[in-house]
């Protein structure tokens, strides 16, 4: 099947960027027609810079963006933003402040009975009847967002573009509305684009991620796999939570830690060496705090050197025999204090392990 969008090698400079610190470095991604992918990277990875070349307000320095199999956008070609039908929602929301949300939404539609049907259909699809009299500083943050969506969906754009949609809101409401967002989007049949540096985010609203690092994808996976199978040190670093345990590799279906020996395809095996190849055989392994179980029978000990109690949940800092910590997610229920020896044992499904950090 063809993708809706493809995205070939992109990169782009700034002026004043040198080469090696180009915003984006040959990034490439592309997403099937009703998908919403996410690119999730910290602050200056290029993720606005890319979102702004599909969008076409930024010419690629080098590589192509396609739309339904046609060239957009490349250093020769640049189809105008209002040809490319790709609707935008950005963190500020942007809607006029002197414009009803109503009015707002009809933005951009042609005028007559058609576009007050759509901007009815949008309210409804974005749960803002009530609200289209009223004007942006009349609305909180999160049914401002709304009307900012309801007003990007409109004219029924292929391709929806979000920039950190959520980062002006409070935590509560900016997973609440995420969740809503994604079934609104969905229903909408539009492809979407999201990008954010907050993982939450963009598990709760993607069907694929992508971590960006320095204007390039580090890997493009399910939220499932950059958790449990992250391909590299920085994708496991920026993804979810987790220590670094120094082991030894045994052969390629097990490693010893200190926590004993850790049994499982390990995949990253063959370029670290194993014992048994006499490539060399250290690693650190990544221990997840949801592979570190607290077992009151366990015979192994691990000190608790801090706690953050989450509600349903305590995440604990334990040191282990050697010095080294490890995190652990325990139900709020076993609250231990700080300085008291807790059991523990491993439960690791996937093991993943790198090449020592020299
Ligand atoms: P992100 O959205 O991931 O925070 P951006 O795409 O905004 O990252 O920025 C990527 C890099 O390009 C950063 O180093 C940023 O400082 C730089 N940059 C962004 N916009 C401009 C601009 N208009 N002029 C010069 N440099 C820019
Ligand atoms: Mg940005």
């Amino acid at each position: 099947m063809q993708a809706l969008l493809d995205i070939q090698d992109l990169r782009h400079a700034y002026e004043g960027q040198a080469d090696g610190h180009e915003a984006v470095r040959g990034l490439s991604f592309s997403l099937e027609r009703g998908t919403i992918g996410c690119l999730l990277g910290p602050s200056g990875c290029g993720k606005t810079t890319v979102l702004r070349c599909i969008a076409g307000f930024e010419t690629p320095r080098a590589g192509r963006i396609l739309l339904n199999g046609v060239v957009v956008s490349s250093a020769q070609t640049s189809l105008p933003p209002e040809k490319r039908r790709i609707g935008m929602v950005f963190q500020e929301h942007a809607l006029f402040p002197h414009l009803t949300a109503a009015r707002n939404i009809a933005f951009g539609l042609s005028h007559g009975d058609v576009s007050e049907k759509r901007v009815q259909e949008l309210a409804l699809l974005t749960g803002i009847t009530e609200l289209l009299g009223k004007y942006p500083h009349e609305l909180s943050g999160g049914q401002q967002q709304r009307v900012a969506l309801a007003r990007a969906l409109a004219p029924r754009p292929e391709l929806l573009l979000l920039d950190e949609p959520f980062s002006n809101l409070d935590t509560g409401l900016r997973e609440r509305l995420s969740h809503e967002l994604r079934d609104i989007i969905k229903a909408s049949g539009a492809t979407a684009v999201l990008v954010t540096h907050d993982q939450n985010e963009a598990f709760a609203m993607a069907d694929e991620v992508g971590v960006v690092h320095q204007g390039r994808i580090e890997q493009w996976d399910s939220a499932y796999n950059l958790y449990h199978r992250p391909v590299n040190r920085f994708v496991a670093d920026f993804v979810g939570q987790g220590a670094f345990l120094p082991a030894k590799v045994l052969n390629p279906r097990s490693v010893e830690i200190e926590l004993g020996v850790l049994e499982g395809n390990i995949p990253s095996a063959c370029q670290i060496g194993c014992d048994a190849c006499g490539k060399g055989c250290l690693a650190d392994v990544l221990l997840r705090p949801d592979d570190v179980v607290h077992d009151d029978d366990a015979p192994t000990r691990a000190e608790v050197v801090h706690k953050a109690f989450r509600g349903a949940e305590i995440m604990y800092t334990l040191k282990l025999e050697s010095g080294r910590k490890v995190l652990a997610l325990v139900p709020s229920h076993h609250n231990h204090a700080l300085g008291e020896r807790i059991g523990i044992r491993l439960d690791v499904d996937h093991v993943v392990a790198f090449a020592p950090q020299s």
